[in-house]
């Protein structure tokens, strides 16, 4: 395999200029930005790439790096325009955000086939993932990766080639970048940079979930997924328990039953939709009580990728002020007939409104004429 050496040129945080050489530019501009790259770039972090030049050998790459440095700023300027002219009139790439499909491939709109045809390079979560996407449209637009490892070092890369007027595509293993998915910081870099941002809007496994569980589409919120430590995550639930919008949570495998039960131990026993492998061959959403999901899944090993759809508190539910007698009793014999026990419904019900469990039971013994 043949090695490639790189001179470049750097702009600094405080607008100065550097040149260097190397053979592995997403790597090295890493390290100046985590500070272990040359003495002059730190603390002048984060650095820009500005320009950069192949080169055929290391020989030629330390050659070039040593004219650039003996240039005037000006002159290095002159570079940096020069190369960006070369590419484009000094036209300036544009950051596509594609979205691609979430199971089915059919889930593509034509725009997005068509743009990720026309630009000069895709952006990819996992290359060889999205390589089996484009084989099946036949596109074949050249393409990088860019993940949750690369992100800083491989972000100004990306940068450069939107400078040399290059159109940049970002795509994720499935739904829309940035969406629990890498995108966010390279958006905000590039809407810094001035570069145009372009949303290609397509599939989102939250979007499919909400609107096929059943429950109120009008106002939701999307937690995506909940921390992995159990007190970062209890704290989080601890702050839907009053949350009246749906919920909207990614959960993996592995902790779904977990995460179910969890929420029902700290949000009740409510109302739920989970969906599952939506657009794939074993699509299901499971609708019910948390207690009825966690059976299902209990019964039959949890497989695949879902997505967990739940009922906010009501209103009423939330405000003791606003309940009656009858308010309670009737929040009672709902959870009764969802099949709670008596006296846990009015221990749950006297959680939820805040009202003393006494006052709850002699609403309960009022409603049934005691
Ligand atoms: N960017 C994606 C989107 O727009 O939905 C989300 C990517 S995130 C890394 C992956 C999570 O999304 C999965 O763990 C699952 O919670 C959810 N997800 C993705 N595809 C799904 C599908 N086909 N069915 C159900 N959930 C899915």
């Amino acid at each position: 395999m043949t090695v490639k050496f790189y001179t470049y040129i750097l702009k600094c945080s405080d607008g100065r200029l550097y040149t260097g050489y190397t053979n592995d530019l997403e790597k090295r501009i890493a390290k100046h930005n985590t500070g272990k790259g040359a003495k002059f770039t730190r603390g002048r972090g984060p650095v820009e790439l500005m320009f950069s030049e192949e080169c055929p050998s290391k020989e030629q790459a330390m050659t070039r790096e040593a004219e650039i440095k003996k240039l005037t700023r000006q002159e290095k300027l002159e570079i940096i325009k020069g190369d960006q002219k070369m590419t484009g009139d000094n036209k300036k790439g544009i950051l596509y955000l594609c979205a691609t499909p979430i199971g089915n491939l059919e889930d593509i709109t034509l725009r997005a086939l068509r743009i990720l045809k026309e630009v000069s390079l895709i952006a990819a979560e996992d290359t060889r993932h999205t390589r089996k996407l484009l084989s099946y449209y036949d596109i074949h637009t050249p393409l990088t990766s860019y993940h949750e490892h690369n992100e800083k070092g491989k972000g100004q890369i990306l940068i450069s080639e939107l400078n040399a007027g290059k159109d940049v595509a970002l795509v994720s293993d499935a739904g829309t970048p940035g969406i629990s998915d890498p995108g966010y910081e390279l958006v905000c870099l590039a809407i810094n940079e001035g570069f145009t941002v372009v949303p290609v809007p397509g599939p989102a496994a939250l979007v499919s979930a909400v609107v096929s569980s059943g429950l109120p589409t009008d106002r939701f919120v999307f937690e995506g997924f909940l921390p992995r430590v159990k007190k970062e995550r209890n704290k989080v639930l601890e702050q839907m328990k009053s949350e009246e919008r749906t919920l909207v949570f990614y959960e993996s495998p592995r902790r779904i039953i977990k995460t179910l039960k969890e929420i029902q131990k700290l949000l009740g026993d409510r109302k739920v939709a989970v969906a599952r492998e939506l657009t794939k061959i074993h699509e299901e959403v499971v609708r019910g009580l948390l207690s009825d999901v966690v059976r299902h899944f209990e019964e039959k090993s949890p497989k695949g990728e879902f997505v967990i759809v739940l009922e906010g508190i009501k209103g009423d539910e939330k405000n003791p002020q606003v309940h009656e007698a009858s308010g309670l009793s009737l929040m009672v014999i709902d959870l009764v007939t969802r099949g709670w026990d008596k006296k846990e419904a009015i221990k749950e019900v006297a959680r939820r409104t805040g009202t003393g469990r006494n006052a709850v039971y002699t609403a309960v013994l009022e409603a049934e004429g005691k």
